[in-house]
């Protein structure tokens, strides 16, 4: 079980109207004045005032998502996703028929609207999804976003977007030969908090980062879960929780890092067997001279802590990633954005990514997915070699 905190262009478009129900709607949305909404923006993230007439709830301009897997996340989505203004759950897909029957009748979503893992690529003829949410093992990841992309559909797909580097850049090439749009469901880019310290950092408030640790854990239970299981899981710990450090690192400090050292130990390699990582500490170096220190683990609870400082002040955000309220404070005192349900957020805000073509503060794309999977790449590669890995830049 997850922690009780824990926790997708313009010219293919063309190609892709006989194919994609949703970019064809979006056109003629657009053409008809109503592809709109882009103005609704709780903390300022992709804010654009002249383009409003279709705020208000208006259901012709809400991003129709079908949900795929529907376990314990997709749960918890599907829930935020009632109080979304711009999308709505339009489709389930799903390997359990009880499910698709019982989240069917509670989300509203039509028997023609509901798929299982054989026969969901008749989504390309469904004209009511536009985007396919895959919230599945991560290891299943890649398979399943290309199958949605040849069916026309955006894809939206949960962290880590695959297992390495490789299978991402399947993903994004395949979105990218389809003409649909890949984004990863990476929820704090939308988190008020977050985004305030993120902010503070552009606005030159910490002066030259200098140090950011991230320390992200807890202390995992059934030994016979998806998340231990290296086929499933595509590793331990640093695929799962470990990610949030890797990423807010980059988002936090505002660089990619250009290199990485790191160390595993393991205390039961009963439960974590070879291929699933129970605690790992990793080091980054950022262009700018600024390092990061991390801890991933599956063995230790309560971990969930951002520190940055600079030379001229600091952030701390605990938690850090959890569901919320995100709680910190920086060097000019407590953070007081308001808090709301980060999967609200973060599909709303993705509806505008997709259907007005938004920009986030910060990226929620295939490439920003891939950044974190060669990080994690390198991570692993490090452990296994004991010797400092260097990254390329972008
Ligand atoms: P769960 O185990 O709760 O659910 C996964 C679902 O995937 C299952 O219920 C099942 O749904 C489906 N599934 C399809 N094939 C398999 C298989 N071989 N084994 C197990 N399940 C299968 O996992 P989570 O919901 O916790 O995690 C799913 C994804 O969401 C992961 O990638 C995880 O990293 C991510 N996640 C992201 C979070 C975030 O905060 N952003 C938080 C938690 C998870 P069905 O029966 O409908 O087929």
């Amino acid at each position: 079980m997850p922690p009780p905190f824990l926790p997708v262009a313009e010219a293919k478009e063309t190609k892709m109207e006989n194919q994609s129900a949703g970019i064809s709607r979006r056109r003629m949305l657009q053409a008809m004045g109503l592809a709109a909404g882009a103005a609704w923006s709780p903390m300022g993230a992709w804010a654009d005032p002249s383009d409003s007439a279709g705020a208000g709830g208006n259901q012709e301009t809400k991003l129709r998502v079908a949900l795929m897997g529907l376990g314990s996340y997709a749960a918890r989505v599907a829930e935020a996703m009632q109080s979304c203004k711009r999308a709505r759950v339009a489709g389930l897909i799903s390997g359990t028929p009880s499910k698709l029957q019982e989240w069917g009748t509670k989300f509203g979503v039509p028997e023609k609207n509901r798929y299982d893992y054989g026969n969901f690529d008749r989504i390309k003829d469904d004209p009511d999804i536009d985007a396919v949410y895959i919230i599945t093992p991560n290891a299943l990841h890649r398979d399943q976003a290309i199958r949605v992309a040849k069916a026309g559909k955006h894809v939206i797909c949960e962290k880590p977007m695959a297992v390495n580097a490789k299978e991402g850049q399947d993903m994004i090439d395949a979105c990218a030969d389809a003409g649909v749009k890949l984004l990863v469901g990476y929820r704090m880019h939308f988190e008020p908090n977050t985004l305030e310290v993120i902010r503070m950092r552009k606005a030159g408030d910490f002066g030259n980062i200098l140090f950011f640790q991230g320390l992200c854990g807890f202390r995992i239970g059934d030994p016979n879960q998806w998340r231990l299981d290296k086929a499933l899981a595509g590793g331990g710990s640093l695929m799962d929780i470990g990610i949030y450090a890797i990423n807010g690192a980059r988002y936090m400090v505002g660089e990619d890092p250009v290199w990485v050292t790191a160390q595993q130990t393991k205390t039961d390699p009963i439960k974590f067997k070879e291929g699933v990582d129970e605690t790992v500490q990793f080091q980054l170096g950022f262009p700018s001279g600024a390092v990061a220190s991390c801890l991933s683990t599956y063995q230790m609870n309560h971990l969930d802590r951002f520190f940055m400082t600079g030379e001229q002040g600091f952030a701390e955000l605990q938690p850090a990633t959890g569901y919320g309220p995100i709680q910190g404070r920086t060097h000019k005192g407590e953070l007081a954005q308001p808090h709301a349900m980060h999967q609200t957020l973060q599909m709303d805000e993705m509806a505008g990514i997709l259907l007005d073509g938004n920009t986030p503060v910060v990226p929620v794309d295939g490439e920003e997915g891939l950044k974190d999977l060669k990080i994690i790449d390198a991570i692993y590669a490090a452990c296994d070699t004991g010797r400092r890995q260097e990254l390329r830049p972008g």
